[in-house]
C-alpha cells in the first residue's frame, strides 16, 4: 500500500490545516460566504429615530440568538451551549449599549457606523492581546456586530444550506455552526480559527469531522467540488482522483474495521495476556464528553480539567454553577470515580489577573495562584466537596512543587468543610485528595508528598517540559521535547516506586499515557492506572490486552538503562515487531 506521502507528495490539490475534530468525509462542498457588509457613515439628524432602530436591531438580535441558545441546549451540554449565554449578555451590557448611544447622539451618523466602530474597537483590543484565546472570542464579538449591523440594515439571516455537504467557509461562528448543524453538516473546512476556537470545540462535541485555519481554503475550493476532509491528521484534498479516493476509503474501511473490533472490545478488561489488569480512565476538558467517556467503556475520569470552563465561560462560575458542573458529573460517573483538578489557571491557560510575567510557566500558575487567591479557591472546593456526598469525587491539587502548598491547602479544605457542616451541607468527610507530579521538586519528593495525600498523578505534559527545560509550545525546542527521553523514564519509575513505598495510589494523566508506543513501557514500569482521551481508550486497551506484562517489565528496565531517547523508540519499535502488535497511528 502507498503511503500518503508517496500518493499526495506531488499533488496540488491538497490543503493542510489544522486536525479539529477526528473523523474522515467525502462530499460535496457548500461555499458558506457570508455577505460582506458594507457600512454607511452617513450624517444623521434624527438621533432618536436612530436610537429606537438601533435598540430594535439589538432585540431582534437577542431574539435570534436566544433561539440559537435554545437549539445548542437541546444539543450539546449546558457548559458548552453557555457561550450563547454569554453572547446574548454582551447584547445585554449596559456600558456597550450607553456608549453606542451616546456616540449617535454625539456624533450624528448612522448607527450600524457607531455599532461598527464601537465593536470593532473591544475587537481590537482582544487582537493584540496576542493570546489564542482572546483572538478567538474576538471572533465570537465579530458575530454579535455582524448581527446587530444586519439587523440595523433589515437583511435577512441565512441559517439554512443544502444538506448532507462540507461547509467551507472563511471562519464560523458557534451560531454558524450549531445552525449549519441542522442541515446534517457532514465535515466543516475554515480558512482561520485554532483548536480553541468554538467552531472547533462545537464540531468536536458534535462529532463533525473539522479542518480549521488552512489559509485559503475558500479561495482554492469552489462550491460543488468534491473534497475530503480528514480531520485526524488535517488534511482537506480538492477534487480528489480515482487514486486519492482509494487511498481514502481504504482509510475510511480501516477505521470502521477499526471501530468495530474495538467496540467488541468494549465490556473486556483492560487486561494483559497473564492477567495484570490495568485500569483505564478518561481525561475530560469539557462536561459534554461524557456521552464519549461511557461509550468507549472507561472506568471513570481521572482528570477533569476545571480551568476549561473558565475558557468556555470567559468567567468565574458562582459556587452554585460549579456545584451544579461538578454534581451533574459524578451522579453521571457514579458509581465511577470522577477526578476534579482545581482550577490549572496561568502559564498559557486562562488568565484573570491583571499583570502579565516574564516566564509565566515559572510563575504563578496553579496551586501556586490558587494558594494566593484563597477566595477562588475556597468557592471552588466548597462546590467539590457539595459534590461529593455520593463519595465519588476525588479532589487534585496541580503543579504542586513544596510539601508547604499541601498543608496550606489542606488547611483550606478542613476550613471549607467546617463551614459546610455548620451550614449543613452534606459531603463525603473523606474525599480522597491528590497532587499532580508534574514538576521535577514534586517527582523527587514523590515519596513525601504521597504521604500527605491519598493519591499522585503524573502529569507528563509538564513534567517533560520542567525536566527538559523546553517550552511544551515551542516549535524551535520541540525536538527537545522528549517524550522518551532516559532522564523521563527514569523519573517516572522513580515516581512509581516513592507511591509504591507510601502505599498510595499513582495514575498518570499526561498525553503520553494514551500515547501507544508508550504504553507497554508504562505498564512495564508498574503504572496500573492510565487516564487519557476517552476516544484513545479503546485503542488502548488493545495493546494492554495483546502484551505480557513479564515482557513488558522486561522491555521496561531495558529501557530504564537507556542512554538516549533513540535507543528506547527503537526498543519500543522492536517490541511491537517482535510481538506482531500494530499501532493505530499505522492504521489510520
Ligand atoms: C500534564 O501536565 O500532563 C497535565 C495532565 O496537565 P495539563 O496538560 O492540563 O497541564
Ligand atoms: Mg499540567
Amino acid at each position: 500500500m502507498k503511503s500518503f506521502k508517496q500518493i499526495f507528495k506531488e499533488a496540488d490539490n491538497k490543503i493542510v490545516g489544522i486536525a479539529a475534530a477526528p473523523g474522515i468525509v467525502i462530499a460535496k462542498v457548500y461555499l458558506f460566504t457570508k455577505e460582506k457588509l458594507v457600512i454607511n457613515d452617513s450624517p444623521i439628524e434624527n438621533t432618536e429615530e436612530a436610537k429606537q432602530n438601533f435598540r430594535e436591531a439589538l432585540n431582534k438580535s437577542k431574539k435570534e440568538l436566544d433561539k440559537i441558545f435554545q437549539i445548542a441546549k437541546e444539543k450539546m451540554e449546558a457548559t458548552r451551549a453557555a457561550i450563547f449565554e454569554a453572547q446574548l449578555m454582551i447584547l445585554d451590557d449596559p456600558i456597550l449599549i450607553g456608549n453606542i448611544e451616546s456616540r449617535i447622539e454625539k456624533e450624528k451618523k448612522q448607527p450600524e457606523y457607531i455599532v461598527f466602530d464601537e465593536i470593532s474597537r473591544y475587537q481590537q483590543m482582544m487582537i493584540l492581546s496576542h493570546e489564542p484565546y482572546m483572538n478567538d472570542r474576538a471572533n465570537d464579538i465579530e458575530d454579535i456586530k455582524n448581527r446587530i449591523i444586519r439587523n440595523l440594515q433589515k437583511k435577512r439571516w441565512q441559517s439554512k444550506i443544502i444538506s448532507d455537504t462540507i461547509v467551507v467557509s472563511d471562519s464560523l461562528t458557534p451560531a454558524d455552526t450549531i445552525l449549519l448543524s441542522r442541515c446534517n453538516v457532514k465535515g466543516f473546512v475554515t480558512d482561520h480559527g485554532g483548536l480553541t476556537s468554538h467552531a472547533a470545540i462545537v464540531s468536536r462535541s458534535l462529532n463533525i469531522p473539522a479542518v480549521v485555519g488552512t489559509h485559503n481554503s475558500t479561495k482554492k475550493i469552489k462550491d460543488g467540488d468534491q473534497i475530503i476532509v480528514d480531520g485526524f491528521h488535517g488534511y482537506v484534498i480538492i477534487n480528489p482522483t480515482e487514486e486519492q479516493i482509494i487511498f481514502f476509503t481504504g482509510k475510511l474501511d480501516r477505521l470502521m474495521e477499526l471501530q468495530q473490533s474495538l467496540s467488541e472490545l468494549k465490556d473486556q478488561p483492560a487486561q494483559t495476556s497473564d492477567g495484570k489488569e490495568i485500569t483505564l480512565l478518561a481525561n475530560v476538558d469539557v462536561t459534554g464528553e461524557i456521552d464519549l467517556v461511557i461509550t468507549n467503556g472507561a472506568k471513570g475520569i481521572g482528570l477533569f480539567r476545571t480551568e476549561q470552563i473558565l475558557e468556555e465561560m470567559g468567567e468565574f462560575p458562582s459556587e452554585e454553577d460549579q456545584t451544579r458542573i461538578y454534581s451533574n458529573l459524578a451522579s453521571r460517573m457514579y458509581p465511577s470515580p470522577v477526578t476534579i483538578r482545581a482550577f490549572d489557571i496561568g502559564g498559557d491557560k486562562f488568565k484573570f489577573l491583571n499583570f502579565t510575567e516574564p516566564n509565566p510557566f515559572l510563575g504563578l500558575r496553579g496551586i501556586r495562584l490558587l494558594l494566593e487567591n484563597e477566595k477562588v479557591f475556597m468557592t471552588q472546593i466548597r462546590s467539590v466537596l457539595s459534590a461529593s456526598k455520593n463519595k465519588n469525587v476525588l479532589f487534585m491539587l496541580p503543579m504542586v512543587s513544596t510539601v508547604a502548598e499541601i498543608k496550606k491547602a489542606m488547611q483550606l479544605i478542613e476550613h471549607c468543610k467546617h463551614q459546610l457542616r455548620e451550614e449543613k451541607v452534606q459531603f463525603d468527610k473523606h474525599m480522597r485528595i491528590g497532587v499532580m507530579v508534574e514538576v521535577p521538586s514534586a517527582a523527587v519528593l514523590a515519596f513525601e508528598l504521597a504521604s500527605e495525600v491519598d493519591f499522585l498523578s503524573i502529569g507528563t505534559n509538564d513534567l517533560i517540559q520542567y525536566l527538559m527545560a523546553v517550552d511544551r509550545g515551542n516549535d524551535l525546542v520541540s525536538g527537545l521535547y522528549q517524550e522518551f527521553h532516559p532522564a523521563v523514564i527514569r523519573t517516572l519509575s522513580h515516581i512509581i516506586k516513592d507511591a509504591a513505598r507510601a502505599d498510595k495510589l499513582i495514575s498518570i494523566c499526561g498525553e503520553m499515557a494514551g500515547d501507544t508506543l508508550a504504553i507497554p513501557l508504562l505498564v512495564g514500569l508498574g503504572m496500573k492506572v492510565l487516564s487519557i482521551a476517552p476516544t484513545t481508550i479503546p485503542y488502548a486497551k488493545r495493546i494492554i490486552r495483546s502484551i505480557s506484562f513479564s515482557k513488558a517489565k522486561s522491555l521496561a528496565d531495558e529501557c530504564l538503562v537507556c542512554k538516549t531517547e533513540a535507543e528506547i523508540i527503537e526498543r519500543l519499535e522492536k517490541f511491537f515487531a517482535d510481538n506482531s502488535i500494530t499501532r493505530t497511528r499505522n492504521i489510520i
